[in-house]
């Protein structure tokens, strides 16, 4: 119902295992033109502190200010009850909430979150990101192998970039890279050309 009354902008979003990402109808106000990115880093309570410190060390490469909230609880509201899991789009609202103007949010949580998509009312995903808008969330629930860190790093990155306007990218090595139902995170080696040229017009640092 909340989604229905959503419509004309979209939010899109990462998806792992038997989901993919997609774009779905939205609003969201336009983040307000900036010089300096300003981005907060909100962990939920349930992410163990090396995995904020990872997350944060990585963005710390990409935006001049990045600020660590204090953990907190995630919202019981979001919580899904038949499947035990977190709905992302009421982490978003909630995120989004405590956004300050100009400021963009990325909430990380090691639980597992889901959105709707399609015909699927309840489809787990990796992430989910305003494009554009000013919150996004990554959850590291469905990564795995040795470099799962990374894998989380590069799934806030790309809501971030989702964040800026950013559409899903055609080009394999590319962040912006649509999951399609599997994880080609390993794939991804950075932004392409074309994506890395709207960021930087938005203060990003990239090399
Ligand atoms: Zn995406
Ligand atoms: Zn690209």
């Amino acid at each position: 119902m909340f989604l229905l009354q959503l419509k004309h902008t979209q939010i899109l979003l990462c998806a792992a295992l038997l989901s993919g990402c997609s774009e779905q109808p939205w609003r969201q106000g336009e983040l307000r033109k900036q010089e300096v990115v300003v981005v907060c880093v909100q962990p939920f309570s349930d992410l163990p502190a090396a995995e904020i410190q990872a997350v944060t060390r990585y963005l710390r490469a990409c935006f001049s200010e990045v600020k660590v909230l204090k953990p907190v609880q995630l919202p019981a509201s979001a919580f899904f009850r038949p499947r035990g899991r977190y709905r992302a789009e009421k982490l978003l609202q909630f995120l989004n909430e405590r956004t300050p103007p100009g400021n963009l949010t990325i909430g990380l949580t090691a639980k597992d979150i889901s959105t709707n998509k399609g015909s699927n009312p309840d489809y787990g995903i990796m992430g989910l990101g305003f494009c554009p808008g000013k919150a996004c969330i990554a959850s590291g629930f469905r990564l795995k192998g040795q470099n799962r860190l990374e894998k989380f790093c590069k799934v806030a990155i790309h809501e971030l970039g989702h964040t800026q306007g950013l559409p899903h990218c055609p080009v394999t090595s590319c962040l912006m890279r649509d999951a399609e139902g599997k994880d080609y995170l390993n794939e991804e080696t950075g932004f392409c050309t074309k994506c890395k040229a709207v960021l930087l017009k938005k203060g990003w640092m990239l090399n």
